[in-house]
C-alpha cells in the first residue's frame, strides 16, 4: 500500500495543476485517479463532451455497494492569476503565518483535498454506509460542469442521498442560494445619418430601452413584500444586472449594433424560467416596435448559462448530518451560485459546507488558514464516525 498522505500533503499536489478553467484539468484528474487506485478505490471519469482532450470530472464509491450514501462534491477548477501580484508562486502550497497560500487553497482545492483524504480513510477504516467523491470541471465558468457529472454519475455507482458541497462556508451549513439565468442580447439597427434618426434604428438607443426594462423589474421587485424564504437574502429579492455593453461607430450614425450581457439572479421559489419568459415578452414587443421603424432591425437573444437556485427544504438529510458533526444550528444562506442546487435539482438533499471564507477567494495571495484546513480534518473524522 503506498503512504496515505495528509490533507495538507494532498492540497500541495492539487495546487500544482495549474487547472484554470480555460486550460486542462486533465493532469489533476490522473493524479487524483492514480492516488485513489494506489488505495484500492476505482475512480470513473466523464469527459467533458465539448473539450474531452481538455477536461474531465471524476467521481469514485467506498463501501457497501447500496444507495443512501454521502457524495463529498468539489469542483477542479480555478480562477485565473493573470495581472494580479503574488507574494509566492501561486501553483507551489507555501506556508507563511499559519496560512498556506496558493490559488485554489480556499476555492476549493482545500476541500478537495479533505475530501480525498476522507474517501481513503473511509476505505481503510471501513464504513457502513457508502462515502463518494465528485470532483467536477468548470465551475468558476457557470457551474456548468456540475449537471453533466450528476447525471453521468446515475446508475454507474448507487444514488447517494446526501450530498455536501464544500464551498467555503467556514464549515457552516448553507441551506439556499440565488440561481442564475444569463442572457447575452444583441439588437441589430439601421445605420443612417444621426440627423435623420426617425428613419433608422438606433440599437443603442433602442438597447437602452431593454436595460430600461431590467431597471423597472428591479425597481418593482424591491418594492414588492418579500416572501418567507425571498426575506433570508440580502437583497431579499430577484434582481437583473447589465454587466457588459458595446455598440456604435459615430456620434453622427445611428449605431448598427448594441450588444450586452443580462444576468438574472433569482431567489429560490421562483422559477428561473419564469424570468427568462418576461425576457422574452419584452424582447417581442420592443423587435415590433422597431420593425415598425424598419423591417431590418432584430434582436437576437442568447441563453449563456443556467444555474437552478438552492431551495432549502424541510427533513435535509444533507443539513441535518451537517448539523450533527459541527452543532451548527444556524441559518444561513448566500447570494452566491454553487453546484449545489444541480445536485438538488439531480433528486440528491445537498448542503453547502466547506472550509475558510468565500472572501479569500479569487484574489491574489489566495489562502487557507491551517487551523482552517485542520477544522476541516475534524469535520471529515466526524462525519467518518456517522458512516461506520
Ligand atoms: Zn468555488
Amino acid at each position: 500500500m503506498p503512504t496515505r498522505l495528509s490533507p495538507r500533503e494532498i492540497l500541495a499536489h492539487l495546487v500544482s495543476f495549474p487547472t484554470v478553467s480555460r486550460d486542462t484539468n486533465l493532469p489533476l484528474i490522473d493524479w487524483v485517479e492514480g492516488y485513489l487506485g494506489g488505495h484500492g478505490i476505482d475512480s470513473h471519469r466523464h469527459y467533458k463532451e465539448a473539450e474531452p482532450d481538455l477536461k474531465a470530472a471524476l467521481f469514485a464509491h467506498v463501501g457497501p455497494e447500496e444507495e443512501g450514501g454521502v457524495v463529498l462534491s468539489g469542483h477542479t477548477d480555478v480562477v485565473p492569476v493573470d495581472g494580479q501580484e503574488w507574494t509566492s508562486d501561486p501553483w507551489a502550497l507555501t506556508e507563511r503565518d499559519g496560512r498556506l497560500y496558493g490559488r485554489g487553497s480556499t476555492d476549493m482545492k482545500g476541500f478537495d483535498a479533505l475530501a480525498i483524504w476522507a474517501l481513503v480513510e473511509a476505505k481503510h477504516r471501513g464504513v457502513t454506509r457508502p462515502l463518494q467523491l465528485a470532483l467536477t470541471y468548470d465551475e468558476e465558468i457557470g457551474c456548468t460542469g456540475a449537471a453533466d457529472l450528476v447525471a453521468a454519475m446515475q446508475g454507474v455507482v448507487p444514488k447517494a442521498a446526501s450530498a455536501i458541497i464544500g464551498e467555503p462556508t467556514m464549515i457552516k451549513a448553507v441551506t439556499g442560494h440565488k440561481g442564475g439565468v444569463n442572457f447575452w442580447i444583441h439588437v441589430h439597427g439601421v445605420e443612417v445619418h444621426s440627423s435623420i434618426l426617425h428613419t433608422g434604428v438606433s440599437a443603442i438607443m433602442w438597447g437602452a430601452k431593454l436595460i430600461e426594462w431590467a431597471n423597472a423589474q428591479n425597481a418593482a421587485n424591491a418594492a414588492a413584500t418579500p416572501g418567507e424564504i425571498a426575506a433570508l437574502f440580502d437583497p431579499p429579492y430577484t434582481n437583473v444586472h447589465v454587466g457588459q455593453i458595446h455598440g456604435g461607430t459615430a456620434h453622427n450614425i445611428t449605431a448598427k449594433d448594441c450588444a450586452f450581457g443580462m444576468s438574472f439572479r433569482v431567489i429560490p421559489g421562483e422559477d428561473p424560467e419564469d424570468w427568462a419568459r418576461r425576457l422574452m415578452e419584452a424582447v417581442t414587443a420592443l423587435e415590433a416596435e422597431m420593425k415598425a421603424v424598419h423591417p431590418d432591425a432584430w434582436i437576437q437573444v442568447t441563453r449563456m448559462f443556467d444555474l437552478p437556485p438552492l431551495r432549502p427544504t424541510e427533513g435535509n438529510s444533507a443539513e441535518e448530518l451537517v448539523r450533527q458533526v459541527t452543532g451548527d444550528n444556524g441559518v444561513m444562506q448566500v447570494s452566491y451560485g454553487t453546484e449545489a442546487s444541480h445536485f438538488q435539482a439531480g433528486g440528491y438533499d445537498a448542503v453547502v459546507c466547506g472550509p475558510s471564507d468565500i472572501t479569500i477567494a479569487h484574489k491574489p495571495d489566495e489562502y487557507i488558514e491551517i487551523s482552517q484546513l485542520d477544522a476541516g480534518q475534524r469535520f471529515m473524522d466526524g462525519l467518518l464516525e456517522r458512516l461506520r
